[in-house]
């Protein structure tokens, strides 16, 4: 049963310059566990997205003046409010994207941190002074807000990847306009109503809502008031936006897809290793872009680990995100479900052994069975694929060499996981993975403090850590003379 959704949280429109957007244009917002309609959302367009950048414009002088110690206050009350609702929230979170609610409530706990985080650090935003060539000469380098951040959010996590960005730019001092995914725009609005209760400034935060995503990219990636835009999605969606923003030089931060290896060396904690899957595979049924997609095993150890997993997969709930024996949720949408039971048929067809799961889960029309394959090979799409879903496709290898020359064969590079208990081995194979982010003997690797970014296809930029406010802040040179 699904529990009553806050009123207070609910909304039906964009928010800009503190005001709810409301439209005879109108999209559903479906809980894709059941398809049934929670709500109806006024359709913004372009005009609204340009009433949203104008919003911030008009808001940034002022709030990148406040003092430091001011902002962080107000992000600090926002955080305090995601803790105070983060039920609510969630609830919100698993009726729109369907993960379960144990999950939807992490990823409120997570989506907080930022918050808490970059209210911290937006009071460390120091400068330094540098040793001048001449006597009479200084030389301070300070760092500046860059104005209006625009963003672009994916579904798969509705609150967190919105507040990562929204989290550092306002700590920085810039105001911030968003579009979130049509698919979950409601956890986006429920995120204004406690930017407002928290005082954040008219202006300062915007959310517009719309399903013409083109339109609505094309006026935050060329708007000339937009100095920075941060996307998270696609490669594909990403590769579009980057050329849109390089026409006005804008600065950019792009987290786009990956393809993670998960390699288990013979040296490892198998059990370890197994649990440590599960982590990394399974959380929002396979919808995370650090998800490991590519599961590659030290033939010596292949038929253990194989049993080691199929005994803990089949342990796995399937079922909607508020029964509290769910594991796993529904996919994101029919569609997304027929690309990963397409992945998983042709490479079956292609020689791939069937181990368990492969088909549709009865728990629903978007629900798909936790699936294991195993002789799988690199030259098969769902090697070269984001797989996206709960599957599981093993390979084989036979020495560290080849390991790594299977991991880092391909276009993405975001993150990769190893499990292997030989010290001079981690640090070989840390060395040599051409991946942002490494998971050594660990399966979940997403936190705050933490520099959170891919390399290659997978992107450019770090959000969270001390570094996450590099990308929403300008160095400016002073140069002093005439001090003699
Ligand atoms: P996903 O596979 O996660 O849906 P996408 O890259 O398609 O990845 O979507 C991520 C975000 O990008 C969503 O908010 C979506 O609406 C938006 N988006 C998709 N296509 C475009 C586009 N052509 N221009 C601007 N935004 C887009």
């Amino acid at each position: 049963m699904q529990p009553a959704l806050s009123q207070y949280l609910l909304r039906q429109g964009s928010y800009i310059n503190s005001e709810w957007h409301s439209s005879h244009n109108s999209f559903a917002v479906i809980n894709p566990a059941d398809g049934q309609v929670l709500n109806q959302v006024a359709d913004a367009g372009p005009e609204q997205a340009l009433a949203a950048v104008a919003a911030a414009h008009k808001a940034f002088p002022g709030w990148s003046a406040l003092p430091a110690a001011k902002r962080s206050e107000l992000l600090n009350s926002w955080y305090q409010l995601l803790i105070k609702y983060q039920t609510d929230l969630a609830i919100i979170l698993t009726a729109e994207q369907g993960k379960p609610l144990i999950e939807a409530e992490a990823e409120i706990n997570y989506g907080a941190s930022y918050l808490q985080w970059f209210a911290e650090q937006a009071k460390r935003l120091d400068g330094v002074t540098i040793p001048a060539p001449s006597a009479d000469k200084r030389i301070i380098v300070q760092r500046q807000a860059v104005g209006v951040v625009a963003a672009i959010t994916p579904w798969n996590f509705p609150n967190a990847m919105m507040m990562r960005k929204a989290a550092a730019a306002l700590a920085a001092g810039c105001t911030f306009v968003v579009k979130p995914a049509q698919q979950t725009p409601l956890s986006a609005l429920a995120m204004a109503v406690l930017a407002e209760q928290a005082g954040i400034p008219k202006g300062v935060f915007n959310v517009v809502v719309g399903t013409d995503a083109k339109a609505l990219g094309e006026v935050l990636t060329t708007d000339p008031r937009v100095a920075k835009f941060s996307f998270t999605g696609s490669t594909a969606v990403g590769k579009i936006l980057a050329a849109q923003c390089a026409k006005g030089i804008k600065r950019v931060t792009m987290e786009l897809g990956g393809n993670a290896p998960f390699i288990v060396f013979a040296d490892a904690d198998l059990d370890a290793a197994v649990q440590g899957l599960l982590v990394a595979k399974f959380r929002n049924a396979g919808q995370t872009c650090v998800c490991a997609n590519r599961i590659l095993v030290d033939k010596s150890i292949y038929a253990a680990f194989i049993s080691k997993l199929l005994a803990a997969v089949n342990g796995l709930k399937v079922g909607t995100g508020f029964k509290s024996s769910s594991d796993l949720g529904p996919l994101i949408s029919d569609e997304a479900l027929q690309k990963v039971a397409k992945l998983v048929d042709s490479a079956i067809e292609q020689g791939a052994k069937l181990e368990l799961g492969g088909q549709r889960h009865k728990a629903g029309k978007q629900f798909y069975t936790p699936t294991i394959l195993s002789q799988v090979t690199a030259d098969m799409a769902i090697s070269q694929q984001e797989i996206f879903g709960p599957v599981i496709a093993l390979q084989q290898f036979t020495d560290e060499a080849e390991a790594i020359q299977l991991a880092n064969a391909t276009d993405y590079g975001l993150a990769a996981y190893f499990y292997s208990r030989d010290i001079g081995r981690v640090f070989r194979v840390a060395q040599a993975l051409q991946f942002g982010m490494l998971g050594i003997n660990e399966g979940a690797i997403s936190n705050a403090a933490a520099p959170f970014g891919g390399i290659k296809h997978s992107g450019y930029g770090r959000e969270g850590s001390q570094y996450g406010l590099d990308d929403y802040t300008d160095i400016k040179y002073l140069c002093l003379g005439g001090l003699e």
